[in-house]
């Protein structure tokens, strides 16, 4: 259930409505907007019956949340969330472009894809340090020395770092090098690894299983929000079906569906979506027509000699097309990108 504040509502108000939630053993999660406060209830109290907190001064109204998630869920908070970055944010008008390589491979390599992404108007770089890969013979990433490389790749361009945590015990790593904490695919569903990043003071993005539901996503966005961390942005990458063309299927419809369902931002990854560097642009304007909030997309400096995911990196000018091209058609469906002359 939620507590719908009233615009005026203060701290005493919302105070009295938090210790009430408290004393009937449940967990009072309060969000704060422009406007105005919604205080989520989860958890089994002792004591079932919360109808008396509409009595409460300060309450407008009491509000049943249908889904099986309800921190996440739109009628917990009005308004969309925004994420902040070092320049613009996630979840406003602007559409930010993630971009960079697969995995961190080296000072030259990493340094020369920051460079090429921030020319053409990206926000944030990628790059993975620790690379989930299927074959334990893969490339396995740089690790700590690659995360000193993203943030020496940071340091020059101003680009927002975003690189994957696999393990619970290396969030406390990764968030002192990177500005978005990135769970992949595989584990969407890490339960460790979802309160770990939730207990952490970094925006998270959650990226979808290949093989879960939107329900599944947003139940696992639930747990980070549970334990504290509100930062949570979606990712739509792809999910396995019968097709074999595409690397994955991009599931084009999660986008306005997820937009729906909750005030999180949606992000999407053409690059891992489809799996071929020719078809990468199309999915990503069509990322930019269906609402996402913006894409994370795969540039490499020399894709052929990439050490994982080359075939669908982009080359830093098959990057600047695109990006011109995104340009152009943000204002048609109501979003900004603007990316240098
Ligand atoms: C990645 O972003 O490089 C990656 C491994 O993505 P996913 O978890 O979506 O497969
Ligand atoms: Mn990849």
């Amino acid at each position: 259930m939620i507590v719908v504040m009233a615009p005026d509502a203060g701290i005493a108000e919302i105070g009295g409505v938090i210790r009430e939630i408290e004393r009937l053993g449940y967990t009072p999660r309060p969000s704060h907007g422009r406007s105005g406060t919604v205080i989520g209830v989860v958890g089994a109290g002792a004591a079932g019956d919360l109808a008396h907190l509409a009595e409460f001064p300060g309450v407008a109204r009491l509000e049943e949340v249908a889904h099986p998630y309800k921190l996440v869920a739109r009628e917990a908070r009005p308004e969309p969330t925004v994420i902040p970055l070092r320049h613009g944010e996630v979840g406003g008008r602007e559409f930010v472009v993630m971009a960079g390589p697969c995995s961190v491979e080296s000072r030259e390599q990493v340094l020369a894809a920051a460079r090429a992404v921030a020319g053409a108007g990206a926000r944030v770089l990628r790059g993975g340090a620790f690379k989930p890969r299927t074959s334990p013979y893969s490339f396995q990433g740089l690790g700590e020395e690659g995360l000193r490389l993203l943030a020496e790749a940071r340091r020059e361009t101003s680009l927002d770092v975003v690189t994957e945590v696999m393990a619970p015990e290396q969030v406390a790593l990764v968030a002192e090098h990177a500005d978005i904490l990135q769970v992949g695919a595989r584990n969407m569903q890490n339960y460790a690894l979802l309160e770990a990043v939730g207990r952490a003071r970094r925006p998270v993005l959650l990226k979808r299983g290949m093989m879960s539901t939107l329900e599944e996503l947003l139940l696992a966005a639930e747990y980070i929000m549970a334990n504290g961390n509100h930062q949570v942005m979606l990712c739509e990458r792809g999910i396995r079906t019968f097709e074999t063309a595409t690397r994955n299927t991009c599931d084009i419809g999660a986008v306005p569906a997820l937009k729906s369902l909750t005030h999180l931002p949606v992000i999407v990854d053409p690059s891992h979506a489809v799996g071929v560097r020719a078809w990468v642009p199309a999915v990503a304007r069509a990322a930019l027509a269906a609402g996402a909030d913006g894409i994370i997309v795969e540039v490499h400096p020399d894709p052929d000699r990439a050490l994982s995911d080359g075939a669908q990196s982009l080359t830093p000018d098959g990057f600047r097309e695109l990006m011109a091209s995104l340009a152009a058609m943000a204002p048609a469906v109501g979003r900004e990108l603007s990316i240098p002359v």
